[in-house]
């Protein structure tokens, strides 16, 4: 079902844009262009220091810079005519190249970013050039999908858009059966919650040395007065396709097959475990989600008896269910996600999670591979930093910043859906049904940090009380009218309302210590 340009488009079109999280030659308009370059337009590369203006990880500017570099030079070394530009913002680079080329007919393929599509149609309207928008064939799945989806339904859910859209597909199908989920079940999350045993053997994730161009950039950072978050010492992503096809590779072939069962754990000594590392890849266009989506399922096929249906199933669902969900659930809500704060959470960040600089053992560890590596996964994305953010109540808007400029991977249509409505429930639920909070407990049941901690997971009173716990039951207390009426969080209410009142307040005493040692940096 991967998508194509029509060469008919291409070829009316004096220029193609190319924007620096459209990496492809796979699909678009240049993977049309690339088919005849004697006849193909002129390509526009806007290196916008506009994408960069809100801050990010040291290792995404070199990421996203250096793989636009390092693009433009394969696509004129193919015989493309390309014009690089770097400029503050788009409307300039458009500008400079209209002048050094009148543009007559600009092509792009759709932004990721709704207010970048506005944007740019305003700067056709003023200048007067033809603006052809095409679909992002980046995505997996296309708007009209997602508004057959979408119409009305009162909530949306990643549920129901996975299994149709997967159904849709034919992917993890019973044979000869249109509507029968692979093993019978559509959702396998519940055997994606293994602990890692002790003594597991974790391959590596790939780490490239920096090509030529990233060593520049690096260089290039270095010298910048900016001062950006994280370090770029240890830089090791992927800038170029040769290297994301390879980290690709070895994650089908080494790391896939383990990927379901311990999807949800956390480990001091494997810190990327056996997931992908292929978000920052592919968010830059350097992979399709079709061709991750299509390699994986193939090995599967290669591979039934070792790679357990829990893992293909888990990996597919990450990628076509919630990555495609969350971009069009971007689409939807981002401007109301700009100022949403339902639960009236006021409190600012604390220093540590710039820091790392806490006795909380999990989120000292990763926020400290946050500024070695510009990486977390899943888990300590939502359950430890968005958990403790959420319970300790935190604005969503400041979390929504601190994320963005703090991964390699973030692009602010896949940090806003994650962070304000998924993490930071401060929509009330247009695409979650409940908050993902919990306490010390799960913690420490999913990992070992525990275990090197100076706090207590069991313990949510006294000095040794872990925050998580005694924020967890403050957190309940705060919101007790609002979640006693959500049938999945009705349960922890009630607990809550069951213990004894003296029990009860000296939690909440406890909560009023733990907040303003976070608040003195002291925790
Ligand atoms: C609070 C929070 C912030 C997040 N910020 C980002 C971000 O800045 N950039 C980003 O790409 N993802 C983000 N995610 C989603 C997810 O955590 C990352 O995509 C994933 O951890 C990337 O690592 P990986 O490539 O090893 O993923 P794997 O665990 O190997 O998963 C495979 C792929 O599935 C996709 N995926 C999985 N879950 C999600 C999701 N919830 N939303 C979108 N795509 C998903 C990603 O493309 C990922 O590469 C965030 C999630 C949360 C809860
Ligand atoms: S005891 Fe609490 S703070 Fe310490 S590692 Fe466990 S969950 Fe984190």
């Amino acid at each position: 079902m991967q998508r194509c340009v029509p060469v008919g488009q291409v070829s009316v079109a004096s220029h193609v844009l190319v924007l620096p999280d459209q990496l492809t030659d796979q699909v678009g308009p240049i993977h049309a262009a690339l088919l005849d370059v004697s006849s193909a337009p002129g390509v526009i590369f806007i290196e916008s220091l506009d994408a960069q203006t809100a801050p990010r990880h040291v290792q995404a500017l070199v990421a996203q810079r250096s793989a636009g570099r390092e693009f433009v030079a394969e696509l004129r070394a193919r015989g493309l005519n390309v014009q690089a530009l770097r400029t503050a913002t788009y409307e300039e680079g458009l500008t400079a190249a209209h002048a050094q080329a009148p543009i007559t007919h600009l092509l792009a393929m759709e932004p990721a970013a709704p207010q970048l599509t506005a944007r740019m149609q305003t700067w056709a309207e003023q200048t007067g050039v033809q603006l052809n928008i095409v679909p992002n064939e980046l995505w997996l799945t296309t708007r009209d999908e997602w508004e057959e989806f979408a119409s009305g339904r009162k909530e949306l859910r990643m549920e129901f858009w996975y299994r149709r859209v997967r159904k849709a597909r034919g992917w993890l199908m019973e044979p000869g059966a249109a509507d029968e989920p692979l093993g019978g079940v559509w959702n396998l999350d519940q055997e994606n919650r293994r602990r890692l045993p002790k003594g597991a053997v974790v391959p590596s994730a790939p780490h490239f040395l920096p090509t030529e161009t990233a060593q520049e950039v690096i260089n290039e950072v270095r010298a910048e007065s900016a001062a950006h978050f994280g370090e770029v010492d240890s830089f090791g992503w992927p800038t170029n396709r040769g290297q994301a096809l390879e980290a690709l590779e070895r994650f089908c072939t080494e790391r896939l097959a383990d990927f379901g069962p311990y999807e949800d754990a956390m480990s001091r000594e494997h810190e990327h475990l056996y997931h992908s590392l292929l978000s920052s890849a592919m968010n830059l266009g350097l992979l399709t989600a079709h061709e991750i989506s299509i390699r994986a399922l193939d090995e599967f096929a290669r591979r039934p008896t070792e790679i357990p249906l829990q893992s293909i199933e888990g990996f597919i669902r990450q990628i076509l269910g919630w990555r495609e969900f969350m971009h069009h659930a971007y689409d939807r809500f981002w401007k109301e996600w700009e100022t949403s704060n339902g639960l009236n959470h006021t409190e600012p960040l604390p220093s540590f999670y710039w820091s790392g600089e806490t006795k909380m053992a999990c989120i000292s560890r990763v926020v400290r591979k946050l500024i070695s590596g510009g990486h977390a996964h899943h888990i300590e994305r939502l359950m430890l930093l968005g958990n403790f953010a959420l319970l300790i109540g935190v604005r969503p808007q400041e979390v929504d910043a601190w994320f963005l400029e703090t991964f390699v991977d973030a692009h602010p249509w896949v940090v806003t859906p994650n962070v304000v409505a998924m993490s930071q429930f401060a929509d009330l639920g247009k695409i979650t049904s409940k908050p993902y909070i919990s306490g010390g407990a799960y913690v420490s049941r999913m990992g070992d940090d525990c275990s090197a901690c100076a706090y207590d997971p069991t313990l949510s009173t006294g000095d040794r009380a872990c925050p998580f716990t005694t924020l967890y039951w403050d957190f309940i207390d705060r919101h007790a009218e609002r979640f006693v009426k959500n049938p999945r969080m009705a349960r922890q209410v009630r607990s809550w309302e069951s213990r004894k009142e003296t029990v009860r307040t000296a939690i909440l005493e406890e909560a009023k210590l733990i907040r303003a040692r976070a608040q003195r940096g002291e925790l």
